[in-house]
């Protein structure tokens, strides 16, 4: 159990579960990007744990990169956007698979999806860690989810509750 601030948090998603479902998924993007070499996209700050232990089990060459995104950028007439930031490689023509943290309401990804596809690269897929198939608002093709949970708040591996709780190995619940 974690308090930070005025929540409490539960225990929710062991290391262990969290380790060998990662390993699941880089057995299958080993095995779909046979003879490839993908770029990993990774979006920060959330992503940089989950990314990490992907990374190393991946056997098939690959590079890595990162990005953040802006708060949403926008008017009301243009619509909200989150922008990306941060991205200095060309993606053009390459083999893309960003790796996110956890899909929400699909806004965020739905974004950078957009962004990436506008600049042409081979093929785009997505890796998330956690999925709330409940919260989803803007449909969204997820190739890879390791876990998909109910629509609460959770906390580590990561995730933080207001920049707190990133550093756990395990993911949390709240109360
Ligand atoms: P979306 O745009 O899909 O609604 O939200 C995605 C982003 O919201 C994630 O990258 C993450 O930063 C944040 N987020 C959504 N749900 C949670 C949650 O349960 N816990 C934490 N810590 N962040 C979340």
């Amino acid at each position: 159990m974690i308090t930070i601030k005025d929540k409490t948090f539960v225990p929710f998603i062991t290391a262990e579960a969290i380790q060998t479902r990662i390993q699941e998924l880089a057995e299958q993007i080993n095995q779909a990007y046979a003879g490839k070499t993908p770029l990993m996209v990774v979006v920060l700050n959330g992503a940089f744990l989950f990314a990490a232990d992907l990374a190393k089990q991946l056997t098939i060459p690959c590079e890595i990169t990162f990005l953040r995104v802006s708060s949403y950028k926008g008017t009301e007439s243009t619509g909200q956007l989150k922008e990306i930031l941060g991205l200095t490689e060309s993606v053009a023509g390459r083999d893309l698979i960003v790796v996110e943290d956890i899909v929400d309401t699909g806004k965020t990804l739905g974004d950078i999806r957009d962004q990436l596809q506008a600049q042409s690269p081979a093929s785009l897929a997505i890796a998330t860690l956690l999925f709330k198939p409940e919260a989803l608002r803007n449909p969204i093709d997820l190739q890879y989810v390791g876990f998909e949970i109910e629509n609460k708040f959770v906390l580590g591996y990561g995730l933080d509750y207001d920049g707190l709780g990133r550093n756990t190995p395990d993911i949390l619940v709240l109360e």
